[in-house]
């Protein structure tokens, strides 16, 4: 398969935005079908591209038209019900983080995709950014040596209230904003052995901090919530040659070494260096939009595997469960507490009252 036949659904700010632009950039990709929920926002895709067919109903579109992938940035409800629904007609599928709200609900996307064979994807796009992609070929550099801790500090100030139809902050901050960030330190951590997390929630803004230990020995923190004034991300990757290498903002990286043997003037002297993208690179390519479509179109046509698919995902949604599990409990309990002092007697009642 050169040409692959691609369907668009849910034309919102991530597709208008990033994605059919990235699509559009993309070599022998054709996007010959749109659908959103509102007739309208399908209609915007026409301003881009002429001879594509609108629906505003997906099971419709995958009926009417031959389609070998569909590309989905909807909420994570829609991703979860149109996966599952374009898994069982044979199409591949990427949808946009989150493809769903619970650990259960991804346990039962990544079996249905093993029984089929098909190519699934999430947009992970942090992990295909440029400075990520290099990064992670300076960790896999024999001079950097093993990765002895990962630090991320994702800072945020939204959400502070429930998304999606959700009842919990803590779960939509944590699906809609830090899964990058547990993505990450899954990818250059490796296989968790635990996971500890704290969670400090002032009516929905959040202090949220993980601490993760890897099988390899490799240890991750995070520190993230949305008590923060503005989005920042930092990270820092320390090596056991003392070698630590900072990324910021998702765009400049600084290697820091305590000696550089090949530098004139000996190698007694610490060193620094420093990468940043290519003026050259375009904001999808920089960004990891255009790389992450790019890997899984490419896994369709080779039969392949896409990196990110939604077996991948399964340790992220584990650290999730257990972020939320310990913080909504948290949050019962302070409510409790402030229940039985307003009502002025001893307290009595229970986490376990309210279903916790
Ligand atoms: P949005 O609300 O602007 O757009 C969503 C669109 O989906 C709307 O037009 C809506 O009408 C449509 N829709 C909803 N349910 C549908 C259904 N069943 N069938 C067809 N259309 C349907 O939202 P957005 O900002 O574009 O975000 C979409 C997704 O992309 C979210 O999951 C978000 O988390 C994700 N996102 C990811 C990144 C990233 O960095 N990877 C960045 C922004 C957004």
């Amino acid at each position: 398969m050169s040409n692959v036949r691609v369907g668009l659904v849910g034309i919102g700010a991530q597709s208008q935005e990033n994605l059919l632009p990235s699509l559009l950039q993309t070599p022998d990709i054709h996007v010959v079908a749109v659908c959103d929920g509102v007739a309208e926002r399908a209609r915007l895709v026409h301003r881009h591209v002429k001879d594509v067919e609108l629906y505003d109903d997906v099971a419709k579109m995958l009926t009417d038209t031959k389609l070998d992938a569909l590309v989905v940035a909807c909420p994570p409800q829609a991703h979860r019900d149109i996966a599952t629904l374009a898994m069982n007609r044979g199409v591949h599928v990427f949808v946009e983080k989150p493809p769903c709200f619970t650990l259960n609900e991804l346990l039962s996307l990544t079996e249905l995709s093993r029984q089929s064979g098909l190519v699934t994807g999430v947009g992970m796009n942090f992990r295909f950014a440029r400075s990520i992609q290099h990064l992670r070929l300076i960790q896999n550099e024999p001079q950097f040596g093993r990765t002895a801790h990962i630090q991320l500090n994702h800072y945020a100030n939204k959400p502070r209230a429930p998304m999606w139809g959700l009842d919990s902050t803590l779960r939509s901050f944590l699906l809609a904003q830090a899964i990058h960030t547990i993505d990450l330190a899954m990818l250059f951590g490796g296989d968790v052995k635990e996971t500890r997390s704290e969670v400090q929630n002032d009516n929905g803004s959040l202090i949220v901090e993980i601490n993760i230990s890897f099988k390899n020995g490799a240890t991750a923190s995070i520190l993230t919530g949305t008590m923060f004034p503005y989005f920042e991300f930092e990270m820092k990757l320390i090596s056991d040659t003392s070698t630590m290498v900072r990324l910021d903002n998702l765009s400049d990286i600084t290697l820091h070494e305590p000696d550089h043997v090949t530098r004139a003037g000996g190698n007694d002297k610490r060193w620094r260096g420093y990468w940043r993208p290519g003026p050259l690179d375009s904001g999808y390519v920089r960004s990891g939009y255009q790389s992450e479509l790019q890997d899984f179109f490419d896994a369709i046509r080779t039969g392949g595997k896409f990196e990110a698919d939604f077996a991948n995902l399964i340790p992220t949604y584990e650290v999730i469960e257990q972020v939320c599990e310990k913080g909504d409990r948290l949050a019962a309990e302070v409510a409790i507490d402030t229940l039985n002092l307003l009502q002025g007697h001893k307290p009595s009642l229970q986490a376990s009252d309210l279903g916790q």
